[in-house]
């Protein structure tokens, strides 16, 4: 049987797994990244990860393993490019972690490396709610917005950036700075931050989009019209969204459009309005389906998927 494992970098957590055909067949081992306390310990927290699995490493039973990690990366030498929540900048992730099973297991297995979003969309492709089409696209919203696409089950890189939908611009004159430097890009809008901020404007202060859910679905008390203005802010949200998947659909119209990430439980509150604006904007009246992400666990699946 083909056994990889599958390990899903987090700014919060690292997940990982055994995967076979696409299932998750061992528990998940959920570890706490600590991002703070600098490289080292963030790499020792990835060889946990990996140590978790020890038996399956000594009788030879995984020959690969698979990571996806927040990026930019180079997939192609594995390593870490630049990224913001975990300080693994200039390292070069497949080396170190080829190194470490090869002096702990004594084994020798293949290893590689992709960014967290484009291995959610590839599960999602591969095994979730794209597995039927052959063009695949979609987003995470989270801490960031990042995206992924995946033509006839493959990922596509053009010559790297391919898939980066989260620095689409949505507003490049006057609109919001993003993480990345930029101005204007769909992160500034639809990530925790963009949502935090267009809460604001809508005079809602609040610290993340769970606490905006909350008082959204009336869970949590709030006076006056806040639980209207919360709605607004996601409505808002799906806007931004929507314009975004309709210069998507420009370039590449693609059969299906699959959004996952934290944010996306709120589906409940933009769901319509990412479709209405998407169809709003976009050049064709052929629309893609729109839908929420179907796996618990693509990202693991996905980093699983890049060793197969
Ligand atoms: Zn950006």
């Amino acid at each position: 049987m083909n056994n990889t494992l599958g390990i899903d970098i987090g700014g919060t957590t690292i997940k990982s797994a055994i995967v076979s055909k696409g299932k998750i067949v061992s528990i998940v081992y959920i570890q706490r990244t600590g991002a703070k306390k600098g490289t080292k310990a963030v790499l020792n927290d990835i060889f946990l990860s990996i140590n978790a699995f020890e038996d399956y490493f000594s009788d030879g039973r995984i020959r690969s393993i698979g990571i996806g990690s927040p990026g930019p990366l180079d997939w192609k030498t594995g390593k870490i490019i630049a990224s913001v929540n975990i300080p693994l900048n200039g390292v070069n992730l497949v080396s170190f972690v080829k190194n470490h099973v090869r002096n702990r297991f004594k084994r020798n297995v293949k290893v590689l490396l992709d960014n967290d979003a484009r291995c959610f969309v590839f599960a999602e492709a591969l095994h979730g709610a794209g597995k039927n089409h052959s063009c695949v696209a979609g987003y995470t919203l989270g801490t960031g917005v990042g995206g992924g696409i995946i033509h006839n089950k493959k990922i596509c890189h053009g010559m790297g950036a391919a898939g980066e939908l989260g620095h689409v611009k949505i507003n490049a004159i006057n609109g919001r700075r993003c993480h990345c430097g930029r101005i204007g890009c769909l992160e500034a809008y639809a990530s925790s931050y963009g949502i935090v901020q267009t809460a604001k404007e809508h005079g809602l202060k609040v610290k993340d989009p769970e606490e905006l859910y909350e008082i959204a679905k009336g869970l949590k008390k709030s006076g006056g019209n806040k639980k209207n203005k919360a709605k607004k802010v996601f409505e808002e949200t799906g806007a931004y969204m929507g314009m975004a998947i309709s210069n998507l659909i420009a370039v590449e119209h693609p059969e299906i459009i699959i959004i996952g990430g934290n944010i996306s439980n709120a589906w409940g509150f933009m769901g319509r309005s990412i479709i209405n604006s998407a169809r709003k904007y976009s050049i064709t009246g052929k629309m893609p389906k729109i839908t929420r992400a179907s796996l618990k666990y693509g990202g693991i699946i996905g980093a699983a998927g890049l060793a197969d």
